[in-house]
């Protein structure tokens, strides 16, 4: 395994950096934020300073800030995606989670591979084409093999173009495996970077390994993953440590394997039935909320930012303004939860529960693009290809194109009423703002996909 030892060396560090750190002055601030705007993101101490910032005024420009920088790595465009969620069977007792192994109230459930080809075809037919699978952890019965089986079965069952997946960590071996079965981006966050909070929140199962958990990514890494996401739970432990320790661990990723986390997600503590814990030990409100998307987006500007159906939907549609560049939709966190009569244990309860289509209709309304492209995972751009792009501003170049071409092909095939005008109209309207000469091509695909050609992309 290459270098964990740094990563323990920097989450220690994160005590020190913010020990020292108090909020910036407006000199100070504005200086930061120029430096995050040359797009090669920040120091610790100037993340740490910016979560220091409690002014509602200065709040606002570091959220005005990290749109901006938004704009210039991705463009417009705001990528969709759902879960599906394979098992709730887990070993493990995670203070916080409906699927722990001592809640006895919900009904356990793990979709065959049969079941969820059906749930991905379910929301292939919505029109999503990149699915992010998730399971409890359970190595006994839903361990690699059954992760590489439901990946064999939907890739040669559905239209799905690619599968990301959030399990508990595995060895390398176990992450080669899954990769080969042709996993992009595994994700798992690490909950709390703070030992003694890890300690308490998670006593019993595998899990209870803090340092096998925080050495998932190395792993990963080293089993060939190109891309991996991290993130960290917030409401376990107070988030200016938990965030700079995110940010930190990025980029020790970035240090040693040449690329920054590929998705920094954003998950809030929300109730979940059965669960221990009935209320966060330290809330996060909205406007800290808004403010942590803001400096993930500052300090790590190539990382996707993924704000998930556990938030509000007006507190959504704010982040998307704000740094955001992911969002899940329609979610259900129940395992054979899409379309289903029965219900089994969910693992939290989600806030926004609107589907893909309302989604695409709010945030082509803001002028936004939404995007259900897959293109980078299938063309190669992973790891440092994705990230050196990402950071020269080239994948802007990139991301606007393919989500004019997805967003084309999902007019035709799945888009209804309004939502259909909408989808076309920002397609039209963007595409007559690209430069010559990526414009004729672009309208060469386009027409393309007008005649029925799929997955048409750069
Ligand atoms: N079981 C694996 C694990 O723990 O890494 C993978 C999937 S777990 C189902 C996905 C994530 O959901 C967890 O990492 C945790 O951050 C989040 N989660 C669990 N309970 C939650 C709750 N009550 N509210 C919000 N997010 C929660
Ligand atoms: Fe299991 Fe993951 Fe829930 Fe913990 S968070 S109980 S590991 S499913």
């Amino acid at each position: 395994m290459r270098d964990t030892v740094g990563l323990s060396d920097a989450i220690r560090n994160v005590e020190d950096v913010l020990a020292r750190t108090h909020a910036p002055g407006r000199e100070e601030l504005e200086g930061i934020l120029a430096r995050a705007e040359a797009l090669a993101g920040l120091q610790l101490d100037d993340s740490a300073a910016l979560l220091a910032v409690d002014d509602p005024a200065q709040i606002e420009l570091i959220c005005s800030a990290a749109g901006r920088v938004k704009d210039a790595v991705f463009g417009p465009r705001v990528v969709l995606f759902a879960p599906l969620y394979l098992s709730n069977y887990c070993s493990n007792d995670c203070l916080y989670c409906g699927f722990r192994r001592s809640n006895t109230g919900g009904a356990r459930k793990a979709l065959t591979p049969e079941e969820a080809v059906e749930q991905a075809r379910y929301l292939s037919s919505k029109g999503f084409k990149r699915l992010l699978l998730v399971a409890g952890e359970n190595h006994g019965r839903h361990g690699v093999d059954y992760l590489v089986d439901v990946a064999g079965a939907i890739y040669a069952g559905t239209d799905i173009r690619i599968l990301h997946v959030n399990c508990a960590p595995l060895t390398v071996d176990g992450f080669r495996r899954l990769k080969a079965a042709g996993y992009g981006v595994y994700q798992c966050f690490q909950e709390t970077y703070h030992p003694d909070t890890y300690a308490r929140m998670h006593p019993a199962g595998r899990k209870k390994d803090y340092m096998f958990r925080l050495s998932a990514m190395d792993r990963a890494l080293e089993a060939g993953f190109g891309d991996v996401g991290i993130g960290a739970l917030l409401g376990l432990y107070d988030y200016r440590y938990d965030v700079l320790a995110t940010i930190a661990h990025s980029r020790h990723l970035a240090e040693v394997y040449g690329a920054a986390a590929h998705t920094i997600s954003v998950p809030r503590l929300r109730h979940a039935e059965g669960a221990a814990l009935a209320d966060a030990p330290y809330p996060v409100t909205d406007q800290e909320f808004r403010k942590i998307v803001a400096v993930y987006r500052l300090s790590v500007p190539t990382a996707g930012v993924v704000v998930s159906t556990r938030e509000p939907a007006e507190l959504r549609e704010d982040c998307l303004d704000i740094g955001a560049s992911q969002i899940s939709a329609g979610s259900s966190t129940e395992p054979g939860g899409y379309g289903a009569e029965e219900h089994a244990a969910t693992q939290f309860d989600v806030s926004d529960l609107r589907e893909l289509s309302e989604m695409i209709g709010v945030i082509a309304r803001k002028g936004l693009l939404p995007s259900l492209c897959t293109s980078c995972y299938r063309s190669g751009r992973q790891g440092s290809d994705f990230h050196d792009a990402a950071s020269s501003g080239a994948m802007r170049d990139l991301c606007t194109p393919n989500a004019l071409l997805s967003l084309k092909e999902y007019a035709q095939d799945s888009a209804e009423g309004e939502v259909k005008g909408l989808c076309e109209e920002a397609v039209a309207k963007v595409a007559e703002g690209v430069e010559e000469p990526l414009r004729r091509d672009l309208m060469t695909k386009l027409a393309r996909v007008q005649a029925g050609e799929r997955d048409v992309h750069y």
